[in-house]
């Protein structure tokens, strides 16, 4: 039974009471953010107050579709959980026990503008600012580039960095906001590993009329659970074992030539000659002196293919694509200067020639022969099933086509294969087989979306330069981005970290979204420096949102020889009580979504569609609660207050009077903000054009969302689009209009690993990551256990343990919402009645779940919807006791768990430790753990264990 929250409850409302004679009743339209969707929604008020919360049918998004979540906003709006001032805490209290006084803004924004002003005029890199899943980074990085600290990032690296990274390096597109399934075109959908808020009432709505028209969808996961649940096959498999079932696919899909080898030699560089030589060029694409420098990351062109009917070597462009031209992609060629080389293509099929179904069933769990089935399906369906839409479109050398080709499999996957420290290459895997069977931006396949597709290697360099860190002065670029090479890597010249993350560094060269996972742990033993203050944004730091939790609240409280902070100042900013507000030094309390207003930016992370950029924004519908000031409009007030360059004039007057002025009025561009609706002074320019005055309104008035529809000639094939290209150089989503030919091969990974070899003459790793990088910078997808199984005696724990996201509830944003914990207020954990029996534990019995690094105890429930070698729960649901304002004895804290006691954020690696990531791109590894049950002893508390208090 549900415990109450905290105190008596009066009723919040009477749903059956008359309304007062003279209620005003409004609907006002905004966005959602119960979950990171964004679905448009309409918000009932009566005389001021949010009554109900619906979907609004006018919205692209979700078209009037509303989950659970979204609709039970209105007692997010109510929570007893909610912070509503500014708060310090007490002088001589200690840090943790939770014992604040209030303080105003005008206090707060002195203390914060003396600190950080201190701070930026000596040394800036001492404040880090990161933040959790907020969806306003192009503000947040503007925030810290201006301030000069290289310390940002947002929570993509404890995400899905992998997905991104691994597709962006890959096709220049990713999954969710950059890219999807389409359904509408598809006959056989394929998704692995993914959640329900990726994309959630989309792709629940697609999914929907998918199956209606008899399509075939195929879900991949250790569990059977949301999407996979409604699946017409569940393919049960190990947690970390995609990569060797992809790779195994492509095996297969190739030796059967179910192919598409026209699509291979024109759009990708599958045929372009790699030189097979023993020198610093080995494993580099073979190039044209004369045509320029060689290719690399930031100009991919310059290559050679071998060309079958004159059996000699040309230019990969314009002659590789012209009439006439059939570039091999089979082969072992000798140039005229005697270099031998081979396309791409042939090194790919030797890489997956000894990955058999066979090799991958005793990986993967899936019997060989369900593997070939697979295979077969998704060969047949992209090469014998295709078809023509009657599109035409020009590619970027000119060629008119007539019609559009559809390829109708397209596949969606999210964390479940980003969230390992395999991740990236898995994920390339993935892409490599979207792209053999010729998926990419064609009907039916994946689809870009605005402004999708990027340049391969993105035109986004991360700040790495670290005699650019000066006081008073902005970094020389943004912190973060998309490393092509070596040389672009945020290290001292012994090629030790820059970041205090260790992102962008030889441990993670590519972290293009930063290692949150490793802030607290590396601040705290001042690796590779002490910070002075570090601000943390929407992210619960102290429980769910780290790994390690009870290290890691211990590293928040802990002090030097000296006795101060190791980590001095730490400042929270949230909506609500989370476990790490009772760790801050100084609270800022935010809005609620309700509350505020809020842009979801083409500078950032849009809401576009496969026909062209959507853009939105949240506008208040109800006033703030308390003090509650939104984390938007206090760091532009910081912002002009320590007088950054990019929100003040010469002469030091501020800019920009509130962040609403500072949306309209900023230009990272002339013409392009951070809306591209209604600008223009009259409103009347759409993409590009001078600031509007009046852009909010015109949005207040329109849904709160702006839609451009692309015309049809430019709908697919935008990698190579040339109306596509130029259109979108022309509106800033884009520096370059040239193609982007799909990386099957990555020469990007090469350069850094002929690096980690010794072989280039630029910058290499220190000794110590040599190893490292030259073994997993491999410039072809390959698969290899977890990092964590090298760790440890994986005999020793046998099952893995993952967590899934419910439909319910949104990490742990909604465990003080009083309708959505009557769904989930507590937490088991899911076996396999083969693995419960193994272990010897129950149905219903309490059971101590252990792993190398830390034990829990929960309850168990028989499961046959999960992969026998695997153990789940629902993330998130345990809580710290008194937490977000719950009562001390409510379930989510006496019933409640975290999987999070049992992963380490650091694996021993050689004399010391290393993050616990993707050794590629810092992902994160949440679902790498392993565990073994064992029953709890007769008479051992009914209740959780760690059993924490969140104060005191
Ligand atoms: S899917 Fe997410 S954004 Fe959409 S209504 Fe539900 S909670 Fe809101």
């Amino acid at each position: 039974m549900l415990k109450g929250l905290l105190g008596p409850s009066p009723p919040l409302h009477d749903p059956l009471a008359d309304p007062a004679p003279n209620a005003l009743a409004e609907v006002k339209t905004t966005t959602c953010y119960m979950c990171a969707c964004r679905c448009g929604i309409r918000v009932h008020l009566r005389d001021g107050e949010v009554r109900y919360i619906d979907g609004n049918p006018a919205h692209p998004i979700n078209r009037g579709v509303i989950c659970a979540k979204g609709s039970a906003g209105i007692m997010k709006q109510k929570s007893r959980a909610r912070l509503t001032q500014p708060l310090l805490r007490k002088p001589g209290s200690a840090r943790g026990a939770g014992d604040f006084e209030p303080i105003s803004w005008e206090r707060t924004f002195e203390i914060l503008t003396e600190r950080l002003g201190r701070i930026r005029a000596t040394d800036p890199k001492r404040f880090a600012m990161f933040t959790g899943r907020d969806q306003m980074q192009a503000l947040t990085g503007l925030f810290a580039r201006q301030f000069g600290t290289p310390n940002y990032a947002a929570h993509g690296g404890f995400c899905s960095v992998n997905m991104a990274a691994g597709m962006i390096y890959t096709i220049g597109g990713s999954f969710w906001e950059f890219g999807g399934p389409d359904l509408e075109h598809a006959k056989l959908f394929v998704m692995l590993g993914t959640a329900e808020d990726h994309h959630s009432n989309p792709l629940k709505i697609a999914l929907s009329k998918f199956k209606r028209k008899g399509g075939r969808f195929i879900s991949i996961n250790p569990v059977r659970t949301g999407y996979s649940a409604i699946a017409d096959e569940w393919i049960p498999i190990r947690p970390g074992t995609d990569g060797a079932l992809l790779m195994a696919l492509l095996h297969e899909v190739i030796a059967a030539d179910l192919i598409d080898r026209d699509f291979l030699r024109r759009y990708t560089n599958a045929p372009q000659l790699v030189l097979l030589t023993a020198d610093e060029r080995e494993g580099l694409f073979a190039y044209d002196p004369e045509a320029g420098p060689p290719a690399d990351g930031r100009r991919p062109h310059n290559k050679l293919v071998w060309d079958v009917p004159s059996q000699s070597v040309k230019r990969a462009y314009p002659e590789g694509i012209a009439e006439g031209c059939e570039p091999a992609l089979e082969g072992h060629y000798v140039l005229p200067d005697g270099s031998r080389v081979a396309p791409s293509f042939q090194l790919l099929e030797e890489r997956v020639a000894p990955c058999t179904p066979e090799w991958a069933e005793q990986i993967t769990g899936i019997p060989s022969a369900r593997i070939r089935k697979l295979a077969r399906e998704l060969g047949q369906t992209a090469m014998r099933h295709a078809f023509e839409l009657p599109q035409p479109w020009t590619d970027a050398w000119g060629r008119r086509h007539e019609t559009t080709t559809a390829r109708p499999v397209a596949f969606h996957a999210m964390r479940g294969l980003a969230a390992h420290s395999n991740g990236f290459q898995t994920v390339r895997a993935l892409a490599i087989l979207m792209s053999v069977l010729g998926t990419i931006d064609r009907p039916g396949g994946f689809r870009h979306k605005a402004p999708y597709p990027r340049h391969i290697v993105p035109n986004y360099r991360a700040f790495s330069d670290p005699a650019m860190i000066r006081p008073n002065t902005p970094l020389s670029s943004a912190p973060l981005g998309f490393p092509a090479s070596p040389e672009e890597l945020a290290v001292y010249p012994d090629g030790s970290p820059v970041r205090i993350d260790h992102a962008f560094s030889w441990e993670h060269p590519l972290a293009a979204h930063g290692l949150m996972h490793n802030v607290i742990t590396n601040a705290t033993r001042g690796d590779p420096y002490r910070l002075d203050t570090l601000l943390i944004f929407m992210a619960n730091m102290a429980w769910n949102s780290t790994m390690n939790t009870m290290a890691v609240r211990e590293m928040l409280n802990r002090k030097g020889e000296d006795g101060e902070y190791a980590i001095p100042f730490l400042v929270v900013c949230d909506a609500f009580r989370s476990e790490m507000v009772a760790f801050a030094d100084l609270v800022l309390p935010d809005t609620t979504y309700l509350e505020r207003h809020d842009v979801m930016s083409m500078l950032d992370r849009p809401i576009s569609e496969f026909d062209g950029p959507v853009d939105s924004v949240r506008v208040p519908v109800v006033p703030p609660t308390g003090q509650c000031k939104p984390f938007q409009e206090v760091l532009v007030e910081l912002a002009s207050r320590l007088k950054l360059p990019a929100f003040t004039h010469t002469g030091g007057a501020r800019k920009f009077s509130s962040y609403t002025d500072f949306i309209v009025n900023f230009e990272p561009q002339p013409g392009i903000g951070f809306l591209m609706g209604w600008r223009g002074k009259d409103g009347d320019k759409h993409l590009r054009g001078e600031p509007n005055p009046q852009q909010w309104e015109r949005y207040a008035e329109n849904n709160c969302v702006f839609q451009y529809h692309l015309p049809a000639s430019m709908h697919y094939m935008r990698n190579w689009n040339r109306e596509y290209l130029d259109f979108a150089m022309d509106k800033g989503w884009r520096q370059k209009n040239d193609p982007v030919q799909l990386a099957l091969y990555s020469d990007t990974l090469q350069h850094f690993r002929l690096a980690a070899q010794g072989k280039t003459r630029g910058r290499q790793p220190p000794e110590h990551l040599r190893e490292r990088v030259a073994k997993y910078f491999d410039p072809l997808p390959f698969w290899y256990p977890p990092l964590e199984h090298e760790a440890i005696d994986t005999a020793a724990y046998p099952l893995a343990a993952v967590t899934q996201r419910p439909m319910a509830m949104y990490h742990s944003w909604d465990s003080q919402n009083a309708w959505l914990r009557q769904i989930h207020s507590s937490n088991w954990l899911h076996v396999h009645p083969d693995a419960a029996r193994a272990a010897g534990v129950a149905d219903g019995a309490w059971c101590w779940v252990e792993s190398a690094w830390g034990r829990v105890r929960c309850r168990v429930r028989l499961s046959e919807a999960v992969e026998p070698g695997t153990v789940w729960t629902w993330n998130a649901i345990g809580k710290a006791s008194g937490a977000w304002a719950l009562a001390p004895g409510a379930d989510e804290s006496r019933e409640g768990f975290l999987l999070n006691h049992l992963i380490s954020e650091e694996l021993r690696f050689g004399a010391g430790s290393i993050s616990n990531a993707d050794p590629v791109t810092g992902q994160a590894g949440w679902y790498d753990v392993r565990v073994r049950l064992r029953p709890a002893a007769p008479g051992e508390p009914a209740e959780t264990f760690p059993q924490v208090r969140a104060h005191g």
